[in-house]
């Protein structure tokens, strides 16, 4: 059985028709650019996320490139984040000129260790600074953001919640967004809520802050030949805020399926020897971006699963501060200890909403295979 890592087809029967009339009425209108559709699915992704304000954008390494600007964090400020992320993260912050530097994160969540962050921040409290951090809820859970936030309000850090793989996840009830001064979104087709290309969002409750973002996204533009300031050009077009926008309905309902599929996956790897997600339900509403697993010869299992018809991923075999892109930071091997033992072991395993349970048999069941012959 020829088994992808994902399906984004999986989700046309549900949308394909009314995107297409969408899209249709667009080019009929010849409206590519600004609009009502981005005003409406800005006003719904508000809603979706219970913020005040959404400013759409053009992807989400922009959404985060421009909250840092419109935070004043610029050259000469240090921005803390994870070595455990796509590198999107760390570019963001050396975009606005500023340092990226980086904490560890938990073994058993995969995100931001506070504990290892509040060492940071006391080993570092000489430096004046240190203005924000981006704690990544990476593959569909959400950070500690109660411990996080009370540090970063203890060391008066900007919070900038990168939400990219966490549309519709919880942390104790509430969102990305409802605790940082900012979360940012991308919108890749691959997201859990993708377009069909490229698009970002950034959602703030702060009126003020907002503005300038959305000023920051457009050229710093107060009308249309009038600049404050200089700015960028970050814009979702009027055919993805529409694609996004008969998506967003559908959206719990997918993240609702991803769970269950989770929560299959895990049922059946029970007793198998891999370490599964950890999740709390009473805490968490994980939504799965990622079905990510643990195991020793991960190397050999992808290649075993490969020769199956089973593809995988790694989210990510190498972490950023290893990256030949960093070497300038000046880190080595063992500086990350847990993010680097991680990156060895994790592997992907096929996940989208649709996928079925035989498939998911499938691998559970060449899994088991491999390892019981090892
Ligand atoms: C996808 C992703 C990004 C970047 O989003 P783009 O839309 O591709 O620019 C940033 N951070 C994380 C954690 C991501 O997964």
């Amino acid at each position: 059985m020829k088994i992808p890592f994902m399906d984004l087809s999986g989700s046309y029967p549900q949308i394909y028709d009314e995107v297409m009339l969408k899209i249709k009425k667009h080019i009929d209108n010849t409206r590519f650019i600004g609009g009502e559709d981005i005003k409406k699915f800005e006003k719904n992704f508000s809603e979706y996320c219970n913020a005040e304000n959404t400013i759409s954008c053009g992807n989400g390494t922009d959404a985060l490139i421009i909250s840092l600007k419109a935070l004043g964090i610029g050259p000469g400020d240090t921005v803390i984040t994870v070595p455990n992320t796509f590198i999107a993260t760390g570019e963001a912050v050396t975009a606005v000129g500023a340092q990226v530097d980086f904490v560890d994160i938990e073994e058993k969540t995969y995100t931001m260790d506070p504990q290892k962050l509040k060492e940071y921040l006391h080993k570092n409290s000489n430096k004046k600074n240190i203005k924000a951090i981006i704690p990544v809820h990476i593959y569909g859970q959400m950070c500690d953001m109660e411990r996080l936030m009370k540090i970063a309000e203890e060391y008066n850090l900007s919070v900038v919640e990168d939400s990219s793989q966490a549309h519709g996840a919880k942390f104790k009830g509430k969102g990305p967004g409802e605790y940082g001064d900012i979360a940012t979104f991308s919108f890749y087709p691959g997201k859990n809520l993708g377009a069909f290309g490229d698009g970002g969002a950034i959602v703030c409750n702060d009126k003020e802050l907002a503005e300038k973002i959305r000023k920051y996204a457009n050229h710093g533009r107060v009308d249309k030949y009038t600049h404050q300031f200089e700015g960028y050009n970050s814009r979702l077009d009027s055919i993805q805020a529409s694609v996004l926008d008969i998506k967003l309905k559908h959206l719990d309902g997918w993240n609702e399926l991803r769970s269950k599929k989770a929560k299959y996956f895990s049922e059946k790897l029970k007793g198998v020897n891999c370490i599964i997600p950890y999740t709390d339900k009473d805490i968490y509403r994980h939504v799965y971006h990622l079905y990510v697993i643990q195991s020793d010869n991960r190397d050999e299992l992808r290649e075993f699963l490969k020769e199956k018809g089973i593809s995988t991923g790694i989210h990510y075999p190498l972490p950023l501060h290893l990256q030949e892109a960093y070497k300038y930071l000046g880190y080595k091997e063992g500086d990350f200890p847990t993010t680097e033992r991680i990156a060895k072991r994790i592997i992907s395993l096929p996940f989208w909403p649709e996928i079925r349970y035989e498939e998911i048999d499938e691998v559970v069941n060449s899994i088991k295979l491999f390892l019981n012959n090892k």
